[in-house]
């Protein structure tokens, strides 16, 4: 019988690609399930994108490159924090590999012994926690409610910052909320970090691109450079150029940090995929002009989305800075019963119930750690959006 290590324990696959496997499976039966769960811009990988990795395969560029990336792709990411950030980093100082889940996971493996303590705000996306999991050290969620906007304060990260604290992990715009931080925000979390030098600063900013109205992005090194020596930044291609599929995620920190991460890439995974590095090399070096167009069509479809639930009677959602997701208190259903009898206990139950009686999928709060919450993507077409919001509302008006 199999017998998992204790370091996997009873981690399972997250509880986002269960719901999606589910509704897709729905779908096979022929159901017309909407599925809003998935964290992948609808967008086509751009062409110029797609050429640049053609002519690698053409060049013969199929083989190993350097283990954490090729000097080219490494002075591409170096030229893109330096122009969209601010940050400048020697060669020493960048990483690439497959994704920037790998970078996350490659930055825990090389960084956390036993017992050692990740602050993570929540809600937050899950694999953050199973990460730090695996790689041994223990995460510390820090509950970060709606009247806060979703994000860390300086008193409760100052409260959760403990004598085994090794990293904090921000990531802004988040996933799940869209909740992104200013630098207005990030001030008073970075004047704790001052009193606290073992506490190292990890930064998901893999939504960067994908913000509305007068937000604008900032990156916390760029605000306070004494940071550098303690604080790594996360980003890739994903999101940003609809790369999902590509794999190619990027990090620039401190040399001996992105060092041990080399080591744990080199006995994982090796380099990220020679063809893929061409094609991200295209889209850091390349035209940026197409964002802006993407951008204006996801502020459409968060205005629809939050404006469609906050006519539902039991919804409220805030109207979210950035990335692709609203997360939405379903509070006022939780204890409302279905036309077929069944009282609403949690937000998961709501969640099931939306799938079975609305064909529409989302994804409940509990995945990420704040209940009675449920997240859309609404990387998804205006059409689709329109239709499922009105099925939600159709449904919801059921309940009793
Ligand atoms: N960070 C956040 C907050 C995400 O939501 C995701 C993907 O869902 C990732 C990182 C991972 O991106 P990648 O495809 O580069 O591994």
């Amino acid at each position: 019988e199999f017998r998992p290590a204790d370091r996997i324990g009873d981690l399972g696959v997250s509880e986002i690609l269960t719901i999606t496997a589910r509704a897709q499976a729905l779908r096979r039966d022929g159901r017309p399930v909407i599925i809003l769960g998935a964290g992948e811009p609808d967008f086509d990988t751009p062409d110029h994108i797609k050429e640049a990795a053609i002519g690698a395969i053409r060049r013969g560029e199929t083989k190993y490159t350097a283990l954490d990336g090729s000097p080219e792709l490494k002075r591409a990411i170096r030229a893109k924090f330096a122009r969209e950030n601010g940050l400048s980093f020697a060669a020493s100082e960048v990483t690439a590999g497959a994704g920037a889940k790998q970078m996350l996971y490659n930055a825990m493996m090389a960084s956390l012994n036993p017992g050692d303590e990740v602050i993570i705000p929540t809600p937050c996306w899950t694999s953050y926690l199973d990460i730090v999991r695996i790689a041994g050290g223990a995460p510390v969620p820090v509950p970060c409610p709606a009247e806060d906007g979703f994000r860390l304060t300086a008193e409760a990260l100052e409260a959760a910052i403990a004598p085994r604290s090794r990293w904090l992990l921000l990531n802004s715009p988040s996933n799940p909320t869209g909740a992104a931080y200013g630098a207005e925000h990030y001030r008073p979390l970075i004047e704790v970090l001052h009193r606290h030098p073992q506490v190292w600063l990890m930064v998901d900013d893999m939504y960067e691109h994908i913000v509305y109205d007068d937000f604008r992005f900032v990156t916390p090194l760029a605000l306070d450079p004494s940071l550098k020596p303690r604080c790594l930044t996360v980003n890739g291609v994903s999101k940003a150029y609809a790369m999902t599929g590509w794999r190619l995620g990027y990090a620039g920190g401190p040399a001996a940090l992105i060092a041990g991460m080399a080591v744990v890439q080199s006995q994982s995974t090796s380099c990220p995929c020679s063809v893929t590095q061409a094609a991200a090399i295209a889209a850091l070096d390349g035209p940026q002009d197409f964002l802006a167009a993407r951008r204006d069509s996801f502020a459409r479809r968060r205005d629809l989305v939050v404006t469609a639930l906050n006519r539902i009677d039991g919804i409220d959602c805030r109207r979210p800075e950035g990335a692709f997701y609203t997360f939405a208190s379903c509070a006022g259903l939780i204890g409302r019963t279905t036309p077929e009898g069944r009282v609403l206990q949690s937000d998961r139950d709501l969640c099931d119930w939306l799938l079975d009686a609305a064909d529409v999928a989302v994804v409940p709060g509990s995945a990420f750690g704040l209940s009675p919450y449920f997240r859309i993507s609404y990387a998804t077409s205006e059409a689709e959006l329109t239709e499922a919001l009105a099925r939600i509302a159709a449904a919801c008006a059921r309940l009793s």
